[in-house]
């Protein structure tokens, strides 16, 4: 019996987290949040545009985000984060897949994402080249445990669905 051979659908999980420091601007899936603190980073360690750039280069099989923007290269050193999941999708293209959907869970005590999620939204839509609809965004508290519950950092998980086109 033949098999069909490559599904597709390809799915790909990503996964980043930050430490928080002063004097640093708060910035989450390219939009700037109102924050006493913001996050540590070579990049602009914005780590929703993190997490999805490493669920949709694993989806398509080609890589992660460090070998794509290593941090030994000065040229990535506070690089708009927008611009490096636009490279990003640009590659997943260009090996004939399309991103289709993505959804995000973002763990945190504060700040607090609902305000701001139709524009993280919209923004991240625009970078990955699908509608707003396709682009999910959940805040989560953890509850007061560890160190996110101590509110030393930020994480996030992501998940992204390509579809082939070649
Ligand atoms: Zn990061």
């Amino acid at each position: 019996m033949q098999r069909e051979t490559g599904a597709s659908i390809r799915v790909g999980v990503g996964y980043d987290s930050h430490r928080f420091v002063a004097g640093r601007p708060l910035k989450l899936g390219g939009v700037v949040i109102p924050s006493d603190f913001g996050l540590a980073g070579h990049s602009d360690a914005d780590a929703i545009c993190h997490a999805i750039t490493d669920a949709i280069l694993g989806a398509a099989g080609i890589g992660d985000i460090g070998e794509m923007f290593p941090d030994t290269d000065e040229a990535n050193r506070n690089r708009d984060t927008i611009e490096m999941l636009t490279a990003a999708v640009q590659r997943v293209e260009k090996a004939g897949m399309k991103v289709n959907q993505v959804d995000v869970a973002v763990v945190a005590e504060s700040p607090r994402l609902g305000p701001h999620r139709a524009k993280i939204r919209e923004r991240l839509a625009t970078a990955l080249g699908i509608e707003s609809a396709s682009v999910s965004v959940k805040g989560k508290s953890n509850e007061g445990m560890g160190w996110i519950g101590r509110k030393e950092g930020i994480a996030c998980i992501a998940v992204a669905t390509l579809t082939k086109t070649s």
